[in-house]
């Protein structure tokens, strides 16, 4: 029988205590994502509640753009880049925000959708939410409709759902 997804995610994650700061519990999907059949299965269940009702597939600097780019393809939909401040070249929406560990500046092209197109939101971890709720806030800048926000793995203690209220989020294991 197929290891469902949860169980593959649980057998591979690295937990890293006081990563990058003491008293921050750092879950590392790196390896998740360096076994195919782990991968494969990510994306497919990252997908497969939204399928038919997204037109591109965002991904939030630096994991969440494997998985974006993964899910386009499989889905045959364009792939975005929410980036850290500075790196975009053309003109940009910017949101701050709070993070677990400091603060931070996401961007996002302020023409890479058009108006009215739809976009499926991924990351790796859902934690605060304040990643994943600046991301949101850039597309609907642009009035990009977000279909919904994926993660592999919630932190359910730090509410992240709380900080993505209105926005159907799908995550494939909660802890
Ligand atoms: P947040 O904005 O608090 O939801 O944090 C989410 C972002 O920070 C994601 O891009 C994660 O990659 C990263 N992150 C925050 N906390 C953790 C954690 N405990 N383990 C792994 N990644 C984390």
């Amino acid at each position: 029988r197929p290891v469902p997804v949860d169980e593959l995610i649980t057998s591979l994650c690295a937990t890293v205590p006081d990563y990058p700061k003491p008293g921050i519990t750092f879950k590392d999907l790196t390896p998740v994502f360096a076994d195919g059949t782990a991968f494969r299965a990510v994306v497919d269940a990252l997908v497969e509640p939204f399928k038919g009702q997204f037109d591109a597939v965002a991904g939030v600097e630096a994991r969440g753009f494997l998985l974006a780019a993964a899910a386009a393809y499989a889905t045959g939909t364009g792939v975005v880049t929410v980036r850290k401040a500075g790196k975009l070249p053309r003109e940009v929406y910017s949101e701050d925000y709070a993070l677990e560990y400091g603060n931070a500046t996401l961007e996002l092209h302020t023409t890479d959708l058009a108006r009215g197109s739809r976009v499926l939101i991924l990351d790796d971890v859902l934690a605060t939410g304040g990643t994943l709720g600046a991301a949101a806030r850039l597309f609907e800048r642009c009035g990009v409709h977000v279909s919904g926000v994926g993660v592999v793995m919630e932190l359910g203690e730090l509410r992240g759902r709380s900080a993505l209220a209105g926005h159907r989020v799908r995550s494939l294991l909660r802890l």
